[in-house]
């Protein structure tokens, strides 16, 4: 009990954090962004424009909106993932969550791979159900956009092994170096173009799957593709003898 107390004290300050931080950005963000636009706007309908502001509305306002998307773009994932207001942890089962954080993937695949659902035989667990799916969905996203780039599979599979849930992502995707896996999970860290990626669903993720007193792990091959496996600690331990 005394471990399902820390884990869900951990999330809930996790969570206050993000949600508190998007607020602070969100507000003064809405004001630059209107006023970025609006800029960009009125220079871009100056008919005859001084050689000097050219420039400004050829490559540094379009720059600048860039950096703001890319800011609007993380502040709504601290607040997708502040949503998530903690609750008391409570018993769960994790196929469920599984199951539909595969339909909810299913707007970023537009028909691109093929998804495969594997769902074996599970005790419950304990903790926050709609965190684990956000974990579940962003393993999903990353593994679908990994594969997007030619004909590909993900699939997502459950199992039971001695005290513990498993999940597994898997894709044959575009893969990772060393260097990459080595940065999975930091804050920011990203590979992905602005807009596309804010670099925030693995830390996350982690942070999510530590709290819940659980592990995740990656086994990736560049070209060929990648396993993400997250394990979570069964509600009643070990199975009895003779059940
Ligand atoms: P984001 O998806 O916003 O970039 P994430 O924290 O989800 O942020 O992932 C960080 C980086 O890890 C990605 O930009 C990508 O380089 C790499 N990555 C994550 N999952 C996969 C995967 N299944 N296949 C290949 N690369 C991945
Ligand atoms: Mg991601």
């Amino acid at each position: 009990m005394q471990g399902q107390l820390v884990a869900h004290e951990k999330l809930s300050s996790l969570g206050l954090l993000a949600a508190g931080v998007a607020h602070e950005i969100n507000n003064p963000m809405a004001f630059v962004t209107s006023n970025v636009r609006l800029l960009s706007r009125d220079l871009a309908a100056q008919r005859e424009l001084p050689e000097e502001l050219r420039e400004y509305v050829d490559d540094v306002l379009p720059a600048t909106l860039d950096g703001i998307r890319r800011v609007n773009a993380i502040v709504a994932d601290l607040k997708r993932f502040a949503r998530n207001d903690p609750e008391e942890p409570v018993e769960f089962d994790l196929n469920a969550e599984v199951s539909s954080a595969l339909r909810l993937s299913q707007g970023e695949r537009r028909g691109r791979c093929r998804m495969e659902l594997e769902l074996g035989a599970l005790r419950p667990i304990v903790g926050q159900p709609r965190q684990i799916g956000q974990v579940v969905l962003n393993l999903l996203m990353n593994a679908v956009q990994a594969v997007q780039a030619r004909e590909g599979v993900v699939k997502v599979s459950t199992r039971e092994e001695p005290g513990e849930a498993v999940v597994e992502v898997r894709d044959n995707g575009v893969g990772m170096t060393k260097e990459v896996v080595g940065q999975l999970f930091q804050p920011f860290f990203t590979t992905k173009p602005v807009g596309e990626g804010t670099g925030l669903g693995l830390a996350v993720a982690y942070g999510i799957i530590t709290g819940h007193g659980g592990r995740i792990e990656v086994e990736s091959e560049e070209g060929r593709g990648t396993c993400f496996t997250v394990r979570l600690p069964l509600a009643r331990g070990e199975p009895q003898l003779g059940t």
